[in-house]
């Protein structure tokens, strides 16, 4: 058989496909119908066309019946599944799929395209790789070889490219749309092997908008009682969780607005990422329980492992980046977009089969984290509360970026904040480098806990524009900064400078009038008078010294109540013991100092 000359990649993903090639010494993402990936959706619409891809998963909640999702679930099973009455086998199905890359690839590279790596989960079994190679020969492709998904994502981060010879641990955390799986990967001398997989067949993004779903049903029927909701209605309530789902990978709220969700009305609720997060917890401890038992079966500790990857677009939610971080002690790596990998890591194989040179993977990608300045509170950590950096860009993310985070005033009528602007990969300011900072003023005279969005966007330049917007008013105000070195002129100073110049700097100027709105007067006046920010996730951080106050008072009071007291006093102190433990976790700290007060003078009456 002579080489050929061009082999392509694909990903035949249980929710999305992508196609990928090799072409003048880069990996290109082949788009299909102008997306990177598409879904593994084929259904018949109502003319009874053929429609596969975006049409078809658009469909699939008005016209379920029609549609077929997640036929990768099947392969390798003699199930067989019904469209428009007629039955088809899995590999049927999945060679249409396989036959809209290749003609996406096609019409993009201007020539057949022949020649595929396919890839496949690390757990499938002989019976469901030949299903997947049958499927290819089907759509008229030549699969030269079927390689593990997370030997892929190993091949797009360099693995087995010579030159690397130390042997590697990595660790694939793969979380998809309906499925799950963690692999160890070793990689030496230029040989990447799967040591260890573990993962749940049916545990993914799916998962997480139902319950998403499940909730947004909730307080749809606590506006309007007794509404009943149909089949298709939840399958609509699920896309537009989806949406939202996705938009808190970026933002810390999304608005969901479903325009007569039924005839008793429309659905119009905001989530906060802290919701889902809560909401999907359970599920991500199963996955950390997982990532455990592959470890183990590895015999390799969290300290060995050299590379988390982060592969699966549900992957792309931060808090499981978080988790990933905490349980394993390093960053995992997000570099290379989570649902691409998998494809561009194939094509890379199939240049190899090609005997192309190995190509890089080129993407311009932050060098640093960008954060701003807030008192942080995390009990758990042990760090009491601290003026911190908050890290809204992080290192590694690919550009361009665009990320907010909420944070809140800790003062009663707080008219301003400072916003200032950190890059480096320090939790302290001290350890990092301001790179520029605003003031923002006019907030409204409300309470403490005045929820204000920092959005951090950055382009393929390297030019970083910070947006402060108050939420509950839509105030909002912008600065420019460059990271690429040096902060942008200092309008304020330089106009000083200027006037002084001309000896007229007390008569007013054309730029003397409020500039609050011109968006580039950072590094202006540092006489603040406000307060830092705080991050809302962690509540208002208590007063300095109260949280203390309040331990070592139950300490106190449970030596006392060990030593023996009457029974009426101990009821006494076991209530407001009550009482405090409660004002401790919903963060009332006026409630929290009226009770340790109160429980401090019992305390000194029965101590003697
Ligand atoms: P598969 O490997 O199953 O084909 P993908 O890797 O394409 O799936 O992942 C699809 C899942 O990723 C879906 O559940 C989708 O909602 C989720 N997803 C995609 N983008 C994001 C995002 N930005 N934030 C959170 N989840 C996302
Ligand atoms: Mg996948």
């Amino acid at each position: 058989m002579s080489t050929p000359d061009l082999v392509v990649g694909i990903d035949l993903g249980t929710t999305n496909s992508s196609i990928a090639v090799v072409k003048d010494g880069g990996v290109t993402v082949i788009p299909v119908e102008g997306q990177p990936s598409m879904p593994s959706a084929v259904g018949l619409d109502p003319a009874g066309r053929l429609v596969i891809g975006r049409a078809a998963k658009n469909q699939s909640v008005s016209a379920p019946e029609n549609t077929l999702l997640s036929i990768k679930r099947l392969m390798g099973t003699d199930q067989t599944v019904l469209l428009g009455g007629k039955s088809y086998r899995p590999e049927e199905i999945s060679a249409l799929i396989l036959g809209e890359l290749k003609r996406a690839a096609e019409a993009h590279l201007g020539r057949p395209v022949t020649h595929a790596v396919i890839t496949v989960p690390a757990f499938f079994n002989e019976r469901q790789r030949q299903a997947t190679q049958d499927a290819g020969s089907l759509a008229g492709l030549e699969v030269l070889r079927i390689i593990n998904e997370p030997t892929a994502a190993a091949l797009a981060y360099g693995a087995g490219s010579s030159g690397n010879l130390e042997r590697e641990t990595l660790l694939v955390f793969d979380l998809g749309g309906g499925t799950f799986d963690v692999s160890l990967v070793s990689v030496e001398n230029g040989v990447v092997e799967v040591r260890a997989s573990h993962g749940d067949t049916h545990l993914g993004g799916d998962d997480f908008d139902l319950l998403l779903a499940a909730e947004g049903e909730k307080r749809f029927l606590e506006k309007h009682p007794g509404a009943t909701l149909l089949a298709t209605t939840r399958l609509r309530l699920k896309a537009a969780m989806e949406l939202a789902k996705i938009q808190l990978s970026d933002a810390p709220y999304s608005a969901v607005r479903e325009e007569y969700l039924t005839e008793a009305g429309h659905l119009d609720t905001e989530l906060a990422r802290s919701d889902y997060e809560s909401l999907i917890e359970p599920l991500l401890e199963k996955t950390l329980d997982c990532l455990q038992r592959s470890l183990s079966d590895a015999g390799v500790t969290a300290a060995q492992v050299d590379k988390v990857m982060l592969v699966g677009g549900a992957t792309r939610t931060p808090f499981i980046h978080a988790l990933l971080a905490d349980r394993l002690g390093k960053e995992p790596r997000h570099e290379i977009n989570p649902d691409l990998i998998v494809a561009m890591g194939a094509a890379i194989q199939g240049a190899a089969l090609a005997g192309q040179p190995a190509p890089a993977i080129l993407i311009d990608i932050t060098a640093h984290t960008y954060s701003i300045q807030a008192i942080m509170t995390d009990e758990n950590k042990g760090w009491g509360t601290v003026l911190g950096c908050v890290p809204i860009v992080r290192r590694g993310t690919p550009l361009p970026v665009r990320k907010s985070e909420s944070f809140s005033t800790i003062k009663d009528n707080q008219k301003g904040i400072d916003v200032t602007v950190f890059q480096g990969e320090d939790i302290l300011p001290e350890g990092n480098l301001e790179i520029g900072k605003f003031k923002f003023d006019g907030l409204a005279a409300v309470p403490s806990g005045n929820s204000v969005l920092v959005e951090f966007q950055i382009d393929l330049n390297g030019l970083l524009k910070v947006t402060a917007t108050e939420k509950h008013t839509g105030l909002a105000k912008t600065a420019v900064i460059d990271t690429a070195g040096h902060h942008r002129l200092n309008l304020d100073a330089a106009r000083t400078n200027l006037a002084a110049l001309f000896d007229e700097a007390d008569s007013p100027q054309p730029w003397d009038k409020d500039s609050d709105d011109d968006g580039l007067d950072f590094d202006a006046d540092s006489g603040a008078t406000t307060v830092p920010l705080q991050l809302v996730d962690s509540k208002p951080a208590a007063p300095a010294g109260l949280l203390a106050a309040a331990k070592s008072l139950r300490h106190r009071a449970e030596a006392l109540l060990e030593r023996g007291v009457a029974e009426s006093d101990a009821q006494d102190i076991r209530a407001r013991l009550g009482e405090i433990s409660s004002a401790v976790q919903s963060s009332d700290w006026p409630g929290l100092t009226t009770q340790t007060d109160q429980l401090s003078d019992v305390l000194f009456y029965l101590e003697d």
